[in-house]
């Protein structure tokens, strides 16, 4: 029997949103230790349940489960919140005996208030705990900014293959079945690292898609060769400040350094030369709302420089003031976080009217909108992602209430919702389909939900912290140069 320390830690974020994460956003969307972890999180097909799965599935494996925290999105983690992620994890991981193996679920794009490289700084002091001859192997968000230091550390990783993300579940399992095979010695894992100085929007990522697609497919072509083991690929999500920043590709073979090097150096070069396709021009919101209110709806107004699964906090009065302004008199569905407004909509009661000052308090992007609206409807906030359409977890936004002025259905929470999901509002009793505008607080991450539902998605280009046109960003950290800030660099791959 095989003993493999397993944990997820999770959190995407955005170096340009004014809140901070705190340990209560984890207790928010999960935050378990030690043998519970396996009550708490076993529906929820994620990464985890991926490597639950492959231990039921062998006769050879036991799981010891250490931690499973999940911050959502959001700005920088506080350093505090860090150090005690990180110390739970590695002391964990330390106190277990007789370990064979350690298996972790990340997301690889998180960072604190004075770590870059959060997991980075994770996995060497994990090495430090369980030595060299320990395999140590994890699986990313396809969206991690990858860094020496991580691969460094790593026997092994693997990473999504889709987006929106529905392989969570799968990426547990591939994750897992590395490690079983590193066990068993079938196979000796070496790796190959490649950034890519290029940052781009993040509305082309979907890989089922041009120009994306074209490049994943050329990795799923190169892993058919039976000694590649995984080719990760990383199109960064363009909202970090940080040091070693950009696009990369891994690729593991079975002890093949040269081939590894050449197929990174190859997939890297495809990249750089696709990298103009992957830029865009949206309309500015006045124009985007125009033209959802004239086309036949339902449509998605996807508010991607608010993205609630992207690391802004979810309370930009952007769009609502410019449709306030513009008498919007179409069925209009959105969210806001505002815990302020609904305390006063809570002591107001439900069909009663009330006047709020809305959202705008932690978004800098925007101010707060005076508004007078009737209370129809109130939640919990609570109900729970299943993996499949992007990542899982339990969801708790905190006191939540259903606001109406006019023909816009607000859908206020105390705390931060996931944007890309249609729960946000069906939980409520808002069918989307039944709207005409479906404002999502998210740029791609919501399609697999909302496609079938909806004639289209329209993005917009407004200021916010996580916005598409990337000129509205004061990155301060980035290496440079970087492709499209420094648009006329010249740049081969290894
Ligand atoms: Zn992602």
């Amino acid at each position: 029997m095989k003993r493999i320390a397993v944990a997820r830690l999770f959190q995407e974020t955005s170096s340009f949103s004014s809140k901070k994460t705190t340990i209560e956003d984890f207790k928010q969307f999960g935050l378990h230790f030690g043998a519970d972890i396996f009550s708490q999180v076993s529906d929820l097909r994620d990464e985890f349940c991926g490597f639950m799965d492959a231990a039921r599935q062998a006769t050879d494996l036991e799981l010891v489960p250490i931690m499973w925290a999940v911050g959502w999105t959001g700005g920088a983690l506080t350093q505090d919140t860090f150090e005690f992620l990180k110390e739970k994890l590695v002391n964990g991981i330390a106190s277990t005996p007789s370990l064979d193996g350690v298996l972790l679920a990340f997301h690889g794009s998180m960072a604190a208030e004075r770590t870059d490289d959060t997991e980075g700084a994770i996995l060497s002091a994990i090495r430090r705990v369980i030595g060299d001859k320990i395999p140590l192997v994890a699986t990313f968000d396809h969206h991690a900014n990858m860094t020496r230091r991580i691969v460094d550390n790593l026997d092994a990783l693997v990473a999504y293959l889709t987006c929106p993300h529905r392989d969570t579940l799968e990426t547990g399992l591939r994750g897992a079945h590395m490690m079983q095979r590193l066990l068993r010695r079938e196979i000796a894992p070496t790796m190959a690292f490649q950034k890519i100085p290029m940052v781009t929007p993040a509305d082309k990522y979907e890989t089922e898609k041009e120009p994306l697609k074209r490049w994943f497919e050329a990795a799923r072509k190169l892993e058919e060769r039976p000694e590649v083991l995984a080719v990760a690929q990383f199109p960064v999500q363009p909202w970090l400040d940080v040091e070693e920043f950009g696009w990369s590709v891994v690729v593991v073979t079975d002890n093949n350094k040269a081939l590894a090097e050449q197929l990174a150096a190859d997939l890297a070069q495809q990249a750089w030369d696709m990298r103009h396709e992957f830029l865009v021009n949206n309309p500015l919101p006045e124009e985007a709302i125009r033209m959802a209110v004239q086309q036949e709806g339902p449509i998605v107004l996807a508010d991607g420089s608010d993205a609630t699964n992207g690391g802004a906090p979810g309370d930009s009065t952007i769009l609502l003031e410019e449709m306030l302004k513009q008498k919007v008199d179409v069925t209009t569905y959105m969210t806001m976080v505002d815990p302020e407004a609904v305390e006063k909509a809570l002591a107001a009661g439900i069909g009663k009217e009330v006047t709020v000052n809305l959202g705008g308090k932690q978004d800098t992007y925007g101010k707060p909108v005076r508004l007078t609206a009737r209370v129809i409807r109130t939640s919990d906030g609570k109900f729970r992602i299943v993996g499949g359409s992007h990542h899982a977890t339990s969801v708790n936004m905190g006191r939540t209430v259903l606001l109406q002025a006019g023909r816009i259905h607000l859908v206020v929470s105390e705390r931060l919702n996931p944007g890309h999901d249609p729960l946000v509002y069906r939980h409520i009793g808002l069918e989307p389909k039944d709207a005409h505008i479906v404002v999502v607080k998210c740029v791609v991450g919501h399609m697999h939900a909302y496609a079938p539902i909806m004639k289209k998605t329209i993005w917009i280009d407004s200021p916010g912290a996580t916005p598409s046109n990337l000129s509205r960003l004061n990155y301060q950290r980035v290496p440079r140069p970087l492709f499209p800030l420094d648009s006329d660099m010249a740049w081969k791959a290894r």
